[in-house]
């Protein structure tokens, strides 16, 4: 058996038409545009493409976007100003700061300091806490992109055993959250790198979502026949090719259905931050979600 191969790309393209067409519609009736500020400290290649991407993926939908770019010698104070002066920078409805940050920067404070209504990248403590107890709140782009994709494929969550490999704040401990709240009612396992038998667990699973950042880690005897796996990892292999955390040539012939690297969640997590944004826009406005 050949695997569906899940098309995150095109997915995400459908996506950023609607909410292109929900910001103009915002704009008409509302006279309101919504915007997305990102910060960037330093120069970090890969940090400086991720912006990038993510300015013209707003453009492209109709958000007004900033882009503020700080010196590498930055210090902790004068970012932590700026990300307070973008709270309370009214045509500003979503902040990120991207990560990583340099090294003598901690970001913990400065994601705690990210007005909640703000955080579109959904990083600071008090929107996690949230999460965890289910309240409404802003989910973090790329386990949100996750998400859509398997709603899109037609793949059952509720009753459905999931393995999430990797439990980073960034992906996989909130999509497990996410996964086991009410309505999506999977059952979930978090697995890591201190997990013992990671073959033996993952063959259990409905659903294996890879977010580790090791490259080849999932191969083809890990995947139950017909299993969904979905690839967040993003690596680079020794040719400087960007590939995932599965053996895509081995899993295809296994899974039901599988997201390649590129072109599955990485497109997605662009998206989803321009939904985040919009939905910031919407609800600073006392508007409903849609
Ligand atoms: P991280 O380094 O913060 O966390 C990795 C996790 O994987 C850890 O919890 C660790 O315990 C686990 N792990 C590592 N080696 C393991 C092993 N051998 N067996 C089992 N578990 C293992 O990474 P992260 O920020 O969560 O990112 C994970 C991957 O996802 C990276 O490749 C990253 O580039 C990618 N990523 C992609 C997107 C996207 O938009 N596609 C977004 C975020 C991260």
């Amino acid at each position: 058996m050949t695997a569906r191969i899940i098309d995150g790309k095109a997915l995400a393209q459908q996506v950023r038409e609607r909410i292109a067409g929900e910001v103009a519609q915002l704009r008409d009736e509302r006279g309101v545009t919504p915007g997305l500020a990102a910060v960037l400290v330093g120069e970090d290649p890969a940090s400086q493409v991720y912006v990038g991407m993510k300015h013209r993926a707003s453009e492209a939908a109709g958000l007004r976007s900033q882009q503020r770019v700080l010196a590498a010698d930055t210090g902790q104070s004068e970012l932590e100003e700026l990300v307070a002066q973008l709270n309370e920078d009214d045509e500003v409805d979503g902040i990120l700061v991207q990560l990583p940050l340099p090294d003598h920067l901690d970001p913990g404070p400065v994601q705690e300091l990210i007005a909640p209504a703000k955080d579109v990248d959904a990083l600071n403590p008090y929107t996690a806490g949230r999460l965890a107890v289910g309240d409404p709140t802003f989910l973090s782009c790329t386990p949100y992109g996750v998400l859509e994709i398997l709603a899109h494929a037609g793949v059952e969550l509720a009753g459905s055993h999931v393995v999430i490999v990797g439990r980073s704040n960034l992906v996989g401990r909130p999509l497990s959250v996410m996964m086991t709240l009410k309505g999506r009612d999977a059952t979930v396992t978090v697995a890591h790198s201190r997990t013992r038998d990671l073959a033996g667990v993952c063959r259990t699973a409905d659903v294996v979502v890879a977010a580790a950042g090791r490259i080849g880690l999932i191969t083809a005897d890990m995947v139950r026949p017909g299993a969904t796996v979905i690839d967040v990892g993003t690596n680079r292999d020794d040719d400087g090719k960007l590939v995932g955390d599965v053996d895509f040539a081995g899993v295809v012939e296994v899974a039901g259905a599988i997201t390649p690297v590129p072109g599955g969640v990485g497109p997605m997590t662009v998206a989803m931050l321009l939904q985040n944004t919009l939905e910031a826009a919407r609800a600073r406005r006392g508007l409903p979600r849609r």
